[in-house]
């Protein structure tokens, strides 16, 4: 006979505020196998695991069921608690009265009667609970950083300095990202490309540090420890051991009418180009889509200039596999696209976004700083800025949350062209101002009442071009009074979006992301730069609208995990791993088809089968490969595979004890 012990957990008024935990107690303490149950406040903490090593020991319990939180939560922390009084910490299971009982249910009794059902449930599985051992694995001394924006370049560098090898891996031709558009930043005003370009050179020249810019992730495998990753290095036609960078290709080029993706198509660029004049690396690409050569078959100019003949036509596409220990996602954001928002004519050249207005103030902008109307290069006198444009929108066309940054870099822009300008009228229409950083209201403060700028609450029906002038119709809503600005230029503070390719990239990464396509955390609060994919880590705004010292810090926090795991000899595998009877199998490979981890081989064995020996195929797991996550389990047709730990006994005895 079993010796369980059962141990209801309150946590607080979470659980026992919708369930009562005595009357669940009193329920399961006369079970089979119950020997010892109490209940108490919090069991996750030291006085909670004391009662239960004691227990352990005092009572000679060999196993043991908490009735808490959801085992995602405190599973760990039970085992090892139980591990320490001498119990495998296999023997612990624990039933979620919190997230699928009390969170869920308004009424006690409902909340009550399930939290009853799924302590006698675990309590049944318990029962069948075997000890069970983890095996090891050697982790891969790399890690690998999807995106090179500010987020990627702070995670590499910190986990470089850490001593451990880096990868970075860039979508566009140089790393930068949005931070390198960029002007000034809030809340100090302070140069944008004076605190980012450093670090991009640092990057570049860290001994510990590789790049693979103008490269896309192909696909990834394996598991934390031993990812296997496969990077797609597009071809640059441009030889990047050969180029000094020198840019006679770039001035040579006859094709100079592309558009600046790095200038927001204010500007154009030839067909070999770097994005900006501190491009890392200062390699330039060829646009095949604008290239003569390329297209007619005529040109080869900047190949006749090269002088270390590094431009090559015949540049192929590359495959580099490459294994990491551990993979941090830094992805960044994109802006939404303004053509479902007719009515502010984003078309006309001077209704322009946000990132526009920062290429537009930028001294290494298309005007050299100059803040003019891309219509007519004229300075323009009163300018509108409007907020929110797509963001706290609930309709199809926006999105529902707060972009978080706009607020901010609007009452930057505002002051930006008052500071150069003094005599231009500015004004801001907003729903709230939301300011919740470190000096950010201060720096709002500063813009109304230092600046002169006039913030106006209301929302923007229309803007309407009328001559050289852009008629801003609008409604204060404090007074309601509509009101009608005649502006030379509109601003539109677009809302920020997870970028297209994350779904594709969560696909091949096996992690997941909200309704919204932003990735999401293994725990907003504890667990803020984990995804649920362990050995996979999040930084920036790939995660949620961010700004610059929220990404750089959650960054700095995703390297340190990195280097904790880094830093590990071997990790301790999942013992509940999957199993084959080979008396049973058929050897259909249905199981080894379906294993994401590539843990089942099919084998030809000498199976002892009916008082002989038998030679047949049949299914054999690898287990250091198997994550245990039971898919091969359910595609066995004939039941002959099981997972340690949730094995098909265990789970029937678990419905049994809910159902009879
Ligand atoms: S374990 Fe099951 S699914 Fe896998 S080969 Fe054998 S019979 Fe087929
Ligand atoms: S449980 Fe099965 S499908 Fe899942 S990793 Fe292990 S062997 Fe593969």
């Amino acid at each position: 006979m079993r010796r369980i012990g059962v141990f209801v957990c309150w946590c607080g008024s979470n659980i026992a505020g919708t369930v009562d935990v005595e009357k669940v107690r009193e329920a399961v303490k006369d079970m089979p196998g119950v020997v010892h149950s109490v209940d108490y406040q919090y069991m996750c903490s030291e006085v909670g695991q004391n009662y239960l090593k004691d227990a352990i020991k005092e009572k000679n319990l060999d196993r043991i069921v908490v009735a808490s939180c959801s085992p995602r939560m405190h599973e760990a922390t039970f085992r090892k608690a139980a591990e320490s009084a001498g119990l495998n910490p296999y023997l612990v299971e624990i039933a979620n009265i919190r997230e699928h009982c009390s969170w869920v249910h308004k009424d006690k009794e409902v909340g009550t009667e399930k939290a009853i059902s799924l302590t006698k449930a675990a309590i049944a599985k318990a029962t069948l609970n075997e000890e069970l051992v983890s095996g090891t694995t050697q982790v891969e001394k790399r890690a690998l950083v999807i995106g090179g924006g500010i987020a990627g370049i702070q995670t590499a560098l910190d986990i470089a300095d850490a001593g451990y090898l880096v990868d970075i891996v860039e979508q566009t031709p140089s790393i930068g990202g949005k931070m390198a558009q960029i002007d000034k930043t809030f809340p100090t005003l302070d140069c944008s490309a004076c605190i980012l370009t450093p670090k991009m050179v640092d990057a570049a020249a860290h001994p510990n540090i590789t790049l693979y810019t103008y490269s896309e992730i192909e696909s990834v495998n394996g598991f934390v420890g031993n990812f296997n990753v496969a990077i797609k290095k597009k071809p640059r036609y441009v030889d990047m051991d050969k180029c000094t960078g020198c840019g006679v290709c770039i001035e040579k080029c006859p094709s100079k009418k592309g558009k600046s993706e790095f200038e927001e198509g204010l500007a154009t660029r030839t067909a070999i180009y770097t994005p900006f004049a501190q491009s890392v690396p200062k390699v330039p690409v060829i646009d095949k889509e604008q290239c003569l050569k390329f297209k007619t078959g005529k040109c080869g100019i900047c190949s006749a200039v090269c002088g270390t003949k590094a431009v090559k036509f015949d540049q192929e596409e590359e495959i580099v596999n490459q294994t990491y220990g551990a993979i941090v996602l830094a992805t960044g954001f994109d802006l939404i696209k303004l053509d479902n928002f007719g009515e502010f004519h984003n078309e006309h050249p001077d209704v322009i976004t946000g990132l526009e207005f920062e290429r537009l103030t930028n001294a290494a902008g298309p005007t050299k700083g100059k803040f003019v109307k891309p219509s007519n290069g004229e300075r323009p006198k009163k300018v509108v800025f409007v907020q929110c444009v797509g963001s706290r929108d609930k309709s199809e066309r926006g999105k529902s949350y707060c972009s978080k940054i706009c607020c901010m870099y609007t009452a930057k822009h505002a002051m930006l062209i008052k500071d150069k300008y003094p005599d231009t009228e500015v004004y801001v229409f907003y729903i709230d101002v939301r300011t919740p950083g470190k000096n950010f209201d201060e720096f709002h403060r500063r813009a109304v009442e230092e600046y002169g700028v006039h913030y106006i609450k209301g929302m923007v029906g229309k803007v309407m071009p009328e001559g050289e002038k852009l008629m801003v119709q609008a409604i204060d809503s404090l007074s309601g009074t509509p009101l009608e600005i005649d502006a030379d230029m509109v601003v539109l503070a677009s809302a920020t979006q997870a970028k297209p390719d994350a779904v594709a990239l969560k696909r091949k990464l096996n992690i997941s992301s909200d309704l919204n396509n932003f990735f999401t955390e293994a725990h907003p609060k504890l667990k803020p730069v984990e995804t649920a994919s362990a050995g996979i880590y999040l930084a920036g705004a790939c995660q949620g609208p961010k700004d610059i010292p929220e990404t750089v810090a959650q960054a700095s926090a995703a390297a340190a995990k990195a280097i904790i795991l880094l830093s590990k000899k071997e990790l301790t595998n999942n013992a509940c791993v999957s199993n084959v009877n080979k008396n049973i199998c058929s050897g259909c490979k249905a199981c080894s088809k379906m294993c994401p981890y590539d843990a089942i081989s099919i084998k030809m064995m000498d199976i002892y089968e009916h008082g002989k020996v038998i030679r047949k195929e049949v299914a054999e797991v690898n287990e250091a490969l198997c994550q245990g996550c039971g898919g091969c389990t359910v595609s066995c047709r004939p039941g002959a595979i099981d997972l340690r730990g949730f094995t098909n006994k265990q789970i029937m005895a678990e419905v049994d004890a809910i159902c009879l």
